[in-house]
């Protein structure tokens, strides 16, 4: 039965007690009366990497709008970061970036950019979800799939680690599984109809080590970013982090493999736009071995488009939309589903909720997906649709990535968008248009 707006929601169960998991049950814990997390990983006590979470060893990103939405929902958060030794600065000011192999003119942005680790930003958040009473999370149990009743969801089927199975009754199920999410096939098993799944192939392969803070190393900066670009499909990120280390990560995509022994990772470093990778390499103390993913595509599923929904089951996070993680949006994303599942419940309850959840959050990927299926389709090697477009659009973002390193306010409007804080849109504002045509006159 559809629930009124503002009557009590019972019980509800989320898959995956990873980033997007944790975030969903803040979202659901202000209307729901209970709150299950299920984790199929036994969740250690500190701030350590896990199975689940393979990709937790590499460098990740917290993209500003990502931190103002944790903020959002656990006020005090970035305070938090930084009372816990997180070293943040200015995005602009403090990191150094390089664009189409040029550096980006400095300046301060007003943007606010973190040197966290993955395990340490899931740490952080689990403690938070952990002290909210009415949540419970629950470890070393996997969900198997879902129960059904009249065409909607009333439950999840777990197994807990000793092999006992179990049904947890629940009016909501929240898949938040991660790219190995098995939402599709529980659908199958009800003979629901499942979504169509857009992928871009990249072939992106990190491999990240950490080293002992050094006096010198950066010149005092917080990091550096080297981005790819057409002809030179090879990346690195090096970024101060909290506990007194170092990350260097050095990504290379379509084929660009980056080694992991020391000369191997020095070689490749040295081909960067920026000397900072290789000179970490080179000075600092590793305090343990580089770690290798790799990341074949980028997916999309598309379940706004679904003529028929299940009842009280949502997909968010990575199973719903996994991005090319040079662009460093997951978490950001996942906290804005967070925001987005929090106000829809707050309006309407559950009535409907799949079909306006799914219909708002393809809003909500459109443009990040954009954004990265753009950077993607700069190479002419990926597939992927192209629009007749494209190609005075990308020479015209050629031009204003190329004067983003003369002129430092171009450099701040790129840095608003690719940290979520506007729109691509606005980089196509007439003043902005004039100072990159001008810029690149010079
Ligand atoms: C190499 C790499 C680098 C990245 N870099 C960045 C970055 O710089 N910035 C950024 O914002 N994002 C980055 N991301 C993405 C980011 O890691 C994810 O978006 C983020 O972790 C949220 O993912 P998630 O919670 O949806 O899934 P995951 O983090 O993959 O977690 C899924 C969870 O579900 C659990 N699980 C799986 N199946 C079950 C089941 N049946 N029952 C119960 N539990 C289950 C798993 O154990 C795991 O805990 C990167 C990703 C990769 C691969």
């Amino acid at each position: 039965m559809a629930m009124k707006s503002n009557a009590p929601l019972g019980h509800a169960v989320v898959a995956g007690g990873s980033v997007a998991g944790l975030l969903a049950a803040r979202a659901l814990s202000a209307s729901f009366t209970h709150v299950t997390v299920v984790e199929r990983d036994t969740l250690p006590a500190g701030a350590v990497p896990r199975r689940g979470v393979p990709q937790g060893r590499q460098v990740h990103a917290l993209l500003t709008r990502g931190a103002v939405g944790l903020d959002g929902l656990f006020p005090g958060f970035t305070d938090a970061m930084t009372a816990a030794g997180v070293p943040s600065g200015d995005a602009q000011a403090d990191f150094s970036w390089f664009l189409d192999g040029r550096r980006m003119a400095e300046a301060a942005s007003g943007l606010r950019g973190f040197g966290i680790s993955r395990p340490r930003m899931e740490e952080m958040i689990r403690e938070r979800v952990r002290a909210l009473p009415n949540v419970s999370l629950v470890d070393g149990t996997r969900v198997e799939g879902l129960i059904v009743d009249d065409g909607r969801v009333t439950g999840a089927r777990v197994r807990r680690h000793t092999g006992a199975e179990e049904a947890l009754p629940a009016e909501l199920v929240v898949d938040a599984a991660g790219r190995g999410s098995r939402a599709l096939s529980w659908l199958r098993a009800f003979g629901h109809p499942v979504p169509e799944r857009t992928a871009v192939r990249t072939d992106v392969v990190y491999v990240t080590r950490h080293f002992a803070q050094e006096p010198g190393l950066l010149d005092g900066r917080l990091g550096t970013t080297v981005v790819p670009f057409p002809g030179q499909p090879r990346a690195g990120v090096v970024v101060r982090q909290e506990g007194g280390r170092i990350a260097v990560l050095l990504a290379g995509l379509l084929g660009e493999e980056p080694p992991t022994d020391h000369a191997g990772m020095i070689a490749f470093a040295s081909t960067l736009a920026a000397p900072d990778a290789a000179d970490v390499l080179r000075s600092a103390t590793p305090v343990d071995e580089a770690v290798t993913m790799r990341y074949p595509e980028s997916a999309l599923h598309h379940f706004d488009r679904l003529d028929r929904h299940l009842g009280g089951f949502l997909v968010v996070g990575d199973a719903l939309c996994s991005f090319n993680p040079i662009y460093g949006q997951g978490v950001t994303v996942a906290v804005m589903e967070a925001e987005l599942l929090r106000s829809l419940l707050k309006e309407q309850g559950t009535r409907d909720l799949a079909p306006r959840f799914f219909a708002a959050a393809a809003a909500l990927l459109a443009e990040p997906w954009s954004l990265a299926v753009g950077g993607d389709l700069r190479f002419p090697e990926v597939e992927g649709e192209r629009g007749p477009q494209d190609a005075e659009i990308n020479g015209y973002l050629d031009r204003f990535r190329a004067a983003a390193a003369v002129d430092p306010v171009l450099g701040t409007a790129f840095l608003e968008v690719a940290n979520l804080m506007a729109p691509v849109g606005s980089l196509f504002d007439p003043e902005l248009a004039e100072r990159a045509t001008r810029s690149v006159a010079r």
